[in-house]
């Protein structure tokens, strides 16, 4: 009996922890103001050696800025392709440690992984960053005071045309072009997740950028598109 209340209450604090977390998410980011015809374009999971560069010189191809969520583990392996980030325009925000969910770890854990890159995409850009984005969308009570306490805001997004299952590269590009709108965030994937996600994303990225820019939308960053909302 007594085990049995104790397995209830720690489910109950498990739950709250992790589950109950996910009720203050519809106050963070999911898009930005709609007053201007703006679109941030966000990539999630790298920096990716072979396939940052990839979407990099695409992005500078077309003169369109955007944000990279950055995984701190894979941007403590590729500093190279962070500085190339910042250094063309773009902005470099946190994707947190691993890509561990965030139901996983503890208050302490929580701390590090936002701490950790935090640290590591400010000295590698001389920038701190401001945004964060938490691996699978899934956050814990624990991660609002470790974001405040480093400046970062959590965003998630309002489009996405490829999640956990793969999705063909001419079925994203025309997911984008008829869900787009005013202040639209765009979640993208420019490494393995996903199996083949990057590859997909860059046969679909032309189509993309070129359908966003004739129906008259500019792309820029998360930080630009937010940068009027308090
Ligand atoms: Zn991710």
């Amino acid at each position: 009996m007594v085990l049995a209340r104790l397995a209830f209450g720690v489910a109950a604090a498990w739950g709250a922890y992790t589950v109950g977390a996910h009720l203050l998410t519809p106050v963070s980011v999911w898009r930005g103001p709609a007053t201007g015809r703006r679109i941030a374009l966000t990539f999630d999971d790298g920096p990716d050696p072979v396939w940052t560069p990839r979407v990099l010189d695409l992005l500078g191809e077309k003169r369109v800025r955007a944000s990279f969520f950055l995984v701190g583990e894979c941007a403590a392996r590729a500093a190279e392709t962070v500085r190339r980030i910042a250094a063309e325009g773009h902005e470099a925000a946190s994707h947190a440690w691993s890509h561990r969910s965030f139901w996983l770890l503890g208050p302490r854990a929580t701390e590090s992984a936002i701490a950790r890159t935090h640290e590591l995409l400010t000295a590698l850009t001389g920038r701190a960053p401001r945004h964060f984005r938490p691996p699978w969308g899934m956050v814990n009570a624990a991660l609002y005071g470790a974001l405040r306490r480093h400046g970062e805001r959590l965003v998630f997004w309002s489009i996405q045309p490829e999640g956990l299952r793969p999705v063909p590269a001419e079925r994203q590009a025309r997911y984008v072009l008829e869900r787009a709108h005013p202040g639209a965030i765009v979640d993208l994937h420019d490494a393995e997740g996903t199996p083949g996600a990057p590859e997909r994303l860059l046969s679909a990225l032309p189509a993309m950028l070129d359908g966003l820019s004739a129906a008259g939308y500019e792309l820029t960053t998360v930080a630009e598109l937010l940068a009027d909302t308090p």
